[in-house]
């Protein structure tokens, strides 16, 4: 059994990585086994800040052969070293799950000798995990970069998810800060896990091989790419490599000792504002080169969707009754689902700014790109319009802070609706 000592240094050495949301698994549970990962079975939440919680999530092993200038992990970095065996991951797994504490795991390791033999470890203790503790919870797999595409193949029949790193948002930096690491040792496997091969085409989605698809995460901040770079490499991937979801993460500083790292830790809320260009991409119908300023990056005051209509003033204002779906998407307040109800009640009706406030529009950002049977409302001059959004931001992170903030609030850090 992995005793406490082991335990603590292999959760403490796995905090920085965020790929861990468990969303689309539908693995049922089976008689006789453990834990289910259908969306009713298994409980899982996010932070304001889009990380996900109730995993355990934990490294198999510390002891790093490579030397990342970012990574508490990195061999030259002198911290206590541990490593456990696919048994004792196993049974802390299914231990936990039996006493609530968890309801999956979220599996990782530095690369312990060779590629090949980490990956080798990490599909054995998750075929185990199935085939030999019966548990049917979630698994999230980090997968090794260089590793045999069989050997990431195999896993993925077992795993719900794997996720590769893109680690560095550019090439340069990777070879800069990561210099074992090479870019295409991380896209080989992405690109296989996107496959067509996988996926059942009668049930239009994947079913025995990594049914919560594939992920990746990028820290953010610790090399000098900017927003406009961040976010075109999201959109190509989202378009080349099937992915979920992509991760950011704010750089925070591990490494005193190089002159290749920042010493000061990226705010978190350019991570912030990296989410929600992302959910713009995803589902908003905006492209990569639209939601970020002329410097390439995104305002830190108010969100990209309000900055990218600012920006575009000359679009607006649109009349509600009659704007396209796809323009009623880009008006600030109005999100995807508010869209879809302005669309439904206005077949039979026409709309009036109450009726938009009961249909769960932010009036107070909505007001200055719309028009209600002809009516405006809002500011018309751009500094106003830029004053009161900063205003609204800075009104509504107050409200998040207490429990008993705004109900649009709390849904809107939730959900991510612009
Ligand atoms: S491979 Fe690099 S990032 Fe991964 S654990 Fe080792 S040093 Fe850290």
């Amino acid at each position: 059994m992995l005793d406490e000592r082991r335990l603590a240094i292999l959760v403490e050495s796995a905090k920085y990585d965020v790929s861990c949301s468990s969303s689309g698994s539908k693995r049922q549970n089976t008689v006789g086994g453990l834990g289910n990962a259908c969306f009713g079975g298994i409980c899982h939440s996010f932070s304001p800040d889009g990380r996900c919680i109730s995993l355990l999530k934990i490294l198999l092993s510390n002891n790093c052969i490579y030397n990342c200038e970012y990574c508490l992990n990195r061999r030259s970095n002198s911290i206590p070293r541990a490593t456990a065996t696919p048994d004792e991951i196993c049974a802390l797994v299914t231990e936990f799950y039996k006493r609530n504490y968890i309801e999956g795991l979220f599996l990782s390791s530095a690369v312990v000798k060779t590629p090949d033999y980490t990956m080798e470890l990490l599909f054995e203790t998750v075929k185990k995990l199935r085939t030999e503790y019966h548990f049917n919870g979630y698994v999230h797999l980090k997968g090794i970069p260089g590793a045999d595409r069989l050997l990431i193949e195999r896993a993925g029949f077992f795993a719900d998810r794997i996720s590769f790193n893109i680690e560095r948002p550019s090439e340069t930096s990777l070879k800069l800060l990561a210099p074992q690491k090479n870019k295409d040792a991380i896209i080989a496997p992405m690109k296989m896990l996107a496959l067509d091969k996988y996926y059942d085409t009668q049930l239009k989605r994947r079913k025995d091989f990594l049914p919560a698809g594939q992920t990746t995460q990028m820290v953010v901040g610790a090399s000098p790419e900017s927003d406009a770079h961040i976010l075109k490499l999201t959109e190509y991937m989202y378009q080349n490599y099937k992915l979920k979801r992509v991760y950011y993460s704010s750089y925070v500083p591990t490494n005193f000792e190089t002159s290749l790292l920042p010493y000061e830790q990226v705010p978190l809320i350019r991570e912030h504002r990296l989410y929600q260009a992302d959910w713009l991409l995803r589902f908003y119908g905006f492209t990569a080169d639209e939601i970020t300023g002329n410097d390439g990056n995104l305002s830190l005051e108010y969100d990209p969707k309000c900055a990218w209509a600012i920006r575009n003033l000359g679009l607006f204002p649109v009349e509600v009754n009659t704007a396209s779906p796809e323009m009623l998407l880009r008006v600030p307040g109005i999100g995807v689902k508010s869209a879809y109800r302005i669309i439904q009640a206005r077949k039979y009706a026409k709309l009036d700014f109450a009726d938009l406030k009961r249909l769960r529009v932010v009036l107070k950002r909505a007001v200055h790109f719309i028009t209600c049977k002809g009516k405006f409302i809002g500011n018309k001059n751009e500094y106003d319009i830029q004053n009161v959004m900063i205003a609204a931001e800075t009104a509504e992170n107050a409200e998040q802070l207490s429990m008993f903030g705004a109900e649009s609030s709390k849904i809107s850090a939730l959900t991510g609706e612009l």
